[in-house]
């Protein structure tokens, strides 16, 4: 659906909800979600036909027998053969619902993301906007762990370069067409909020209050998330590599000042037996071997950019 007629037709929106043992949350979310689409649909934002798609991620609980429960017209479900992670998850969905839909939201199954503000989502769309994402205002209800090295590790991103919207998760509406552009992205190591970010378009955010789970326990204990974290700055950016190059620069610097302390003391007659040779050895040959390290990590940096196969532009108008 083009933007234009986006005002005057009703849209009709998949939902996707990954789940990882889920069982006891899947009931209750299914009323709270249908009963929001049922509200959108007497507001006109959406038609008839939207649908609520889980994608159970090899849960190893009742998970999919629970989703089975609830299937029916208006909630289907996909089972993935083994548990291939959160972002897997997520992108299957798609897969799944491309074509199907005119956009979709990816919310987590304990809805500890707001999903009253799928109505907003999808006003957001109806201006116009292909990506729309769902902030987190207020995390209080988060452990102060997570907040916290939530907030750092927005700040890493965005100190190596990464475009990336600060508390936000997996919660948003793709669009159709911004989702045909997301599908393109081959890549094995998936970062879907980064790769969401940088697909440009029209974008806008939506705020809500984080919750509490409703029942289950999180699926990202502290090392996960660690895990999580790296592989998203691991596959945006290469300046980590790059570092290693100036680290060893400063390093040469370094001995450079340490050769002339030495010469100045020298001439002042008071050289202390093997520390010169041997202190500016330590300093020179780590800057060489750092800068070496640095020049080789700047080819692999570039093999890797490129193995990614990502597209390299898209027209998002012609006239
Ligand atoms: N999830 C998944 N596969 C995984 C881990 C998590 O599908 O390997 C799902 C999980 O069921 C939930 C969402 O991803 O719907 C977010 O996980 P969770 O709520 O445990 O993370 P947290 O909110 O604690 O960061
Ligand atoms: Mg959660």
């Amino acid at each position: 659906m083009d933007s234009n007629s986006r005002e005057t037709t009703r849209a009709l929106l998949a939902v996707i909800v990954p789940c990882y043992d889920e069982a006891d949350v899947i009931a209750a979310t299914t009323t709270t979600l249908l009963s929001q689409l049922e509200e959108m649909e007497r507001e006109g934002l959406v038609s008839c036909e939207s649908f609520i798609l889980y994608v159970d991620d090899g849960s190893k609980d009742a998970t999919w027998e629970e989703i089975g429960k609830v299937s029916g017209k208006r909630v289907k479900g996909i089972r993935l053969s083994r548990r291939c992670g959160h972002q897997c998850a997520l992108l299957a969905g798609m897969e799944e619902v491309a074509g199907k839909c005119d956009c979709c939201v990816t919310i987590d199954a304990d809805l500890q993301d707001d999903p009253n503000v799928l109505g907003e989502m999808m006003r957001k769309y109806k201006e116009g906007s292909e990506i729309v994402f769902g902030v987190r205002r207020d995390r209080h209800t988060d452990s102060w762990m997570k907040r916290t090295s939530a907030a750092n590790f927005y700040r890493v991103m965005r100190g190596l370069g990464v475009e990336c919207v600060s508390n936000h998760a997996d919660f948003r509406l793709v669009s159709a067409l911004a989702m045909e552009d997301l599908l393109d992205y081959t890549e094995r190591n998936l970062f879907l909020r980064g790769i969401v970010a940088q697909l440009g378009y029209k974008q806008d955010k939506v705020y809500y209050d984080r919750r509490r789970r409703t029942a289950g326990y999180s699926k990202y204990p502290f090392m996960r998330m660690l895990d999580f974290a790296i592989d998203g700055i691991t596959s945006f950016s290469v300046r980590p590599v790059r570092m290693l190059f100036w680290i060893g620069l400063v390093f040469m610097l370094t001995a450079a000042v340490i050769g002339v302390y030495a010469i100045v003391r020298h001439f002042q007659g008071e050289t202390i037996e093997g520390w010169t040779s041997l202190i500016l050895s330590i300093w020179f040959c780590t800057g060489v071997l750092l800068i070496g390290l640095g020049i080789v990590g700047e080819y692999i940096g570039k093999i890797y950019i490129e193995v990614k196969h990502r597209p390299r532009y898209r027209i998002s108008e012609k006239i």
